[in-house]
């Protein structure tokens, strides 16, 4: 068996580990990631596409946005649809010049992978048996099988960062987390279209057929979504039926429409609200999806997996350079302070938006009056543009040794 020692064993190559690998290495903090899945299986995942505009400043102040900000797309604002009418929320200039940046999470992935490989810093895809033990120790271990040998890692510390079905929050002893969980009575059939974006800018629809968002990953693919209940088979749903269906929510009484085009990827996803507190076990710490879950109505997930490794990162350096662990007890607490709020819009986006199976005509009456007061007042559109475009990061860039200056992507 190969014994492999580190500062910080990495379960996961996400946004979340990927991300806390190469700012622990920015620190000089060694680190071991271990991956279960290929690295083309990582980097073909079509999930995420909206970063706020603190994650786009946290990767090109970490040096790995150099891409991102040549084909990155702007939004300086975005439109809400009902009614038949879009009505446009102009974010940048609700917010004081923030706006968000379209750039798929595979890009940004695929990004992290390459600089991670370039630092020789250890990645392994395709380990196989991940588990982690002796959480409560001053030294956890991560054991894995890679290439038909056994390995094991140990470290001062283990970031989960595995995701929701990972194996790193199942590891804690029952009794010791307190979940929080509301799981929705709808799903999302979200295509990707050989089209060019009819719109600049994001739609999201609320129709009498339900939920709608029309949105895109670069000039040339249109990325959209459709409300269908949770457990729909994907075969239900040709590619004829899909196209009828997305004209028939998002088509505008002045006639705009997205544009048709092949279909190139389709599937459902579920949508749950779920937390996991505290985020800490011992020296096992997790982070993104490993520790909560938003639905995507209001495209927080990976903003949120950015701003926890920030915080952990620090807490990290901080112990590292100055033995100091008051931030590293501190993570927790941190991090659900912007992570209750994120699951408050995103519940808000998702309720607001959605037709619910058990709603009455009064309930939609009331959806219909918060689109039409939200788009008709300031301080309304302003609300909901400063969390689009993210609240700010509970610690500063500059806590991690980064600058914190604002960038434009064009
Ligand atoms: C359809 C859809 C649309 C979305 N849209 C948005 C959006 O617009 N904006 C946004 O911010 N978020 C969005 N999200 C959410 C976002 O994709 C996630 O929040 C984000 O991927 C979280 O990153 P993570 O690194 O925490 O977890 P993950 O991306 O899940 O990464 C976890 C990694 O751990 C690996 N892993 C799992 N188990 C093990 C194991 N046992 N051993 C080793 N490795 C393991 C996984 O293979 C994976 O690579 C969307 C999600 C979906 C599904």
């Amino acid at each position: 068996m190969s014994v492999l020692r580190t500062q910080v064993g990495i379960v996961g190559a996400g946004p979340a580990g990927l991300l806390l690998g190469h700012l622990l290495h920015l620190n000089g903090i060694d680190s071991v990631i271990v991956e279960n899945r290929s690295r083309d299986y990582v980097i073909d995942r079509v999930r995420a596409g909206v970063l706020e505009q603190g994650t786009v400043d946290l990767l090109i102040a970490m040096g790995v946005g150099e891409r991102l900000q040549r084909e990155g797309l702007r939004h300086d604002g975005l439109y809400i649809s009902f009614s038949g009418h879009r009505h446009h929320i102009d974010m940048a200039d609700l917010t004081g010049g923030k706006a968000i940046t379209v750039y798929g999470q595979n890009e940004v992935v695929k990004d992290l992978i390459d600089t991670r490989l370039s630092t020789a810093r250890p990645l392994f895809f395709e380990a196989e048996d991940v588990s982690v033990e002796a959480l409560e120790s001053s030294s956890p271990l991560v054991r894995f099988r890679h290439d038909g040998a056994d390995h094991e890692i140990r470290c001062d510390f283990i970031a989960g960062c595995d995701g929701f079905h990972g194996v790193c929050r199942p590891s804690i002893p029952e009794g010791v987390l307190t979940t929080y969980e509301r799981v929705y009575p709808f799903g999302w059939l979200g295509i990707l279209a050989e089209a060019a974006p009819s719109s600049t800018e994001l739609v999201y629809t609320l129709h009498q057929r339900g939920f709608a968002l029309f949105s895109m990953r670069s000039p040339t693919i249109t990325r959209l979504y459709l409300q269908v209940p949770p457990d729909e088979p994907i075969d239900n749903w040709p590619d004829e039926a899909i196209w009828e269906e997305m004209l028939a929510r998002m088509t505008t009484r002045d006639g705009w429409m997205p544009s048709v085009g092949r279909i190139v990827q389709k599937g459902v996803t579920p949508m749950r609200s779920f937390v996991a507190t505290p985020m800490r076990y011992g020296r096992l710490f997790l982070a993104g999806d490993a520790a909560h879950i938003v639905p995507p109505t209001g495209a927080k997930g990976l903003n949120l997996a950015a701003s926890d490794v920030l915080v952990l990162a620090r807490a990290l350096k901080a112990y590292y350079e100055h033995r100091r662990t008051d931030w590293l007890d501190e993570y927790s607490n941190v991090c659900l302070r912007r992570v209750w709020k994120a699951q408050r819009f995103s519940w808000w986006m998702t309720t607001t938006l959605h037709r619910s199976p058990d709603e009455t005509a009064f309930d939609h009456q009331r959806q219909i009056a918060d689109l039409d007061y939200l788009t008709s007042s300031r301080a309304a559109m302003t609300s909901l543009a400063e969390q689009y475009v993210g609240l700010p990061m509970e610690v500063g860039l500059d806590s991690v040794g980064l600058s914190s200056t604002p960038h434009r992507v064009s």
